[in-house]
């Protein structure tokens, strides 16, 4: 059992959240709902969700998306120039929600983009959005929360990364297993070639 962390959200929040995420898993992607109340708690206690992504002003209303991070109104406009394919804009108080865009934003969070870009050196500027660096985030992003959305009922963010670093474990282990396999293959084919060879020889 993980003890909960300054940021995790306590079990009956956690709860709640996932309770309010399963009742709108079948809602079509169109309709969407009101971002649900547990889940905008959880979203708030995220690392880095107090202030905006890009210029830090407190208590940002607005999100994008695709990278599961809040944002400013002022900086939200400059989000909506970058088009949807870079950035969908969402408000959390004023536009409906779908299940898999809920999960964005509860696994994704503005500290762990930053330190993303931190390790990538790209600073503070408005042209990081249309890099390939910030491509490989967002797709992750939303392969990972399919793969969470998938998994079943929303057991939190810690939970996520454990099941995901257990898959990757496995796809390892898998990979040195079938590695493994291939090389005693290729080792008894040579033998099984020399001793061929051999008896050729000794034919002749
Ligand atoms: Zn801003």
């Amino acid at each position: 059992m993980l003890r909960p962390t300054m940021t995790s959200p306590t079990p009956s929040v956690l709860n709640r959240a996932a309770t309010e995420l399963e009742r709108i898993r079948s809602v079509p992607k169109h309709d969407g709902v009101d971002f649900p109340r547990s889940c905008v708690q959880i979203l708030r206690t995220l690392p880095g969700n107090k202030t905006c992504m890009d210029c830090a002003s407190p208590n940002p209303e607005w999100a994008s998306v695709t990278y599961g991070i809040l944002v400013c109104t002022r900086c939200s406009g400059r989000h909506r120039s970058y088009g949807v394919h870079t950035s969908f804009v969402r408000s959390i108080t004023m536009d409906a929600w779908s299940h898999i865009q809920i999960l964005a934003m509860l696994e994704g969070g503005n500290g762990q983009l930053k330190r993303f870009f931190d390790r990538h050196h790209m600073g503070n500027t408005s042209t990081r959005y249309n890099t390939k660096a910030a491509l490989f985030y967002r797709s992750n992003l939303s392969q990972h929360v399919q793969a969470v959305s998938n998994r079943g009922v929303y057991k939190g963010r810690e939970a996520s990364r454990q099941e995901h670093a257990q898959q990757v474990k496995q796809q390892q282990q898998h990979q040195r297993q079938s590695t493994a396999q291939k090389q005693t293959l290729e080792e008894s084919t040579t033998r099984h070639l020399s001793r061929q060879q051999q008896q050729v020889i000794q034919v002749q």
